[in-house]
């Protein structure tokens, strides 16, 4: 193999959206030498795309206790508490160290960080950049450190295809370009999975990639029939399909109305009532949107929501927004411990690709960024105290893992495991073409309950002897229960 094509580092990182930066100068500040593997331009990242902001306990009247459990309460039964209750006491941490890393988050007039109200969260404390901009405030900021950190070696428009492994652990990346990065540390950084729905807020490269990297090479995935979807996302304006409207508009007043111009909801509920609430209204109204009102709230707030609308012809300050739920967000991922190590040695994963349980059965706002900086500091550390590889150590490619997702596999994952699923239905996926769609159904079939954002119309009701207890897909693709401490 040419040399050129071939890469040492201490660190492999795949992905570069909030939380594969964030892993990378953490890693390269400790001293490590990290090659950051991108498929896409960061403007392409689920990080970028970010509108609310991050959740930290930072207020006086908040703390660690009340956010876990305004988590806990929102996640249904199934918050894997040690995840949860590390999440909320050093996420306000990791925003003073974003800070440090030049994130210039909102003030108050008194230069005090803005704190913002969202869907389940008790107290206000979500803070944003840019207000709206959020997620290409941070993304862009971290993206210009990670530039100019000589220790982070960017592979732009380089796809990992297959994880390599050495003696029974992960040793390297191969990309699909031909280049070969070998590492005694891999920490997949690749994101969610929600555009393997047709319906979806996500950028088009959210296919799940990481976690069939990771499965592939013999990693365990958890959780994959929780997937959520964002209540309020547009549908019919041209060019805007899919775009979310934040929580946070409604937490600055906005309200949800009906055909007939009726309240229906109380809108900052959590996202999983809400969503259920707009898809009964509409099963019942035949119609296929709800409106928001945002016209007594500050445009100001929200720049480039109103930018975007505007662009497509829709007045916000003026016009009602039609919106609908879509897929938003993957709580299932790859299975890892409070360190980001997964079930396979060498191999981590960060930030919406892992599954640490923190989020249960219904993720709260904003708890999705704070996420990708607190495991992030915590598996960079972890993983720059992987073993040394023997500098001869053979390195034998995973089989490949990102096959082509059709418009098909797409829509049939949007109608029988959408916000309604049913046995029949789930099923029909079992077939499909796609494997990590397989494994979702697999998770969705074997969970006979409705809980959080998985609801089974054949099987209506919480059944509480599944409380706590994560679904795990092994290598064989069967899901089993584990409890997790
Ligand atoms: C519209 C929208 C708004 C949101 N708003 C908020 C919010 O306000 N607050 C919040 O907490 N959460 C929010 N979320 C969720 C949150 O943004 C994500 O969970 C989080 O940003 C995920 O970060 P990540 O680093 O794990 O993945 P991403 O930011 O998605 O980055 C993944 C990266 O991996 C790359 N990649 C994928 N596969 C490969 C491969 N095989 N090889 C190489 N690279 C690969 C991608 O190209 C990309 O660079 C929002 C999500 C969306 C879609």
């Amino acid at each position: 193999m040419a040399s050129a094509s071939r890469i040492e580092a201490d660190l492999a990182v795949v992905g570069a959206g909030a939380s594969g930066l964030y892993v990378s100068l953490v890693a390269a500040a400790g001293g490590a030498q990290v090659a950051l593997i991108a498929a896409s331009s960061f403007a392409q990242t689920a990080s970028y795309w970010a509108q609310g902001g991050l959740a930290a306990a930072l207020a006086i009247e908040d703390s660690a206790e009340i956010h876990l459990r305004d988590t806990e309460l929102a996640g249904r039964g199934l918050v894997r508490r040690s995840a949860a209750a590390l999440l909320c006491e050093e996420a306000p941490g990791r925003v003073r160290d974003l800070e440090r890393l030049g994130v210039r988050f909102d003030a108050d007039r008194r230069g005090r960080l803005a704190l913002g109200l969202e869907g389940g969260h008790s107290v206000r404390r979500i803070v944003h950049a840019g207000g709206s901009a959020t997620g290409r405030r941070v993304v862009r900021q971290l993206s210009a450190r990670a530039a100019e950190q000589p220790r982070v070696r960017v592979l732009e428009h380089a796809r990992a295809g297959a994880l390599l492994l050495s003696d029974g652990r992960c040793a390297g990346v191969s990309c699909d370009d031909g280049r070969v990065v070998r590492a005694p540390a891999v920490v997949i950084c690749a994101g969610g999975a929600a555009a393997l729905w047709s319906r979806t807020t996500n950028p088009p490269g959210s296919l799940g990639s990481g976690l069939l990297l990771a499965h592939a090479a013999g990693a365990e995935l958890a959780d994959l029939e929780f997937l959520q979807f964002h209540p309020t996302a547009v549908t019919g304006v041209t060019g805007r399909e899919g775009f979310l409207m934040t929580e946070a508009i409604r937490g600055e007043g906005a309200v949800l109305l009906d055909g007939d111009g009726e309240r229906f909801v109380n809108e900052l509920l959590p996202r999983d009532e809400v969503s259920r609430a707009i898809d009964a209204r509409l099963l019942q109204s035949g119609e296929r949107c709800v409106w928001l009102d945002m016209r007594s709230v500050d445009p100001a707030l929200f720049p480039n929501v109103v930018e975007a609308l505007q662009e497509a012809g829709l007045d916000v300050t003026r016009e009602l927004v039609p919106v609908a739920p879509a897929a938003h967000y993957m709580i299932g991922g790859i299975t890892t411990d409070l360190e980001g190590h997964s079930t396979l040695p060498g191999l981590y994963a960060v930030g919406e690709s892992a599954c640490t349980g923190l989020h249960g059965a219904n993720r709260l706002a904003s708890n999705s960024l704070s996420e990708c900086f607190v495991f992030g500091a915590r598996a960079a550390g972890a993983a720059l105290a992987a073993p040394r590889l023997a500098p001869r150590a053979e390195l034998v490619p995973a089989p490949l893992a990102n096959p082509a997702v059709s418009a098909a596999s797409k829509a049939a994952l949007w109608e029988f495991a959408g916000l309604r699923r049913t046995r029949e239905g789930l099923e029909h996926l079992l077939a499909g073409e796609q494997p990590l769609t397989r494994l979702i159904a697999t998770c969705a079939l074997s969970r006979e309950e409705t809980r959080g954002v998985h609801s089974r119309a054949d099987f209506p009701q919480l059944d509480p002897t599944l409380d706590e207890l994560h679904t795990v897909v092994g290598v064989d693709g069967a899901a089993r229960r584990e409890r997790w401490g």
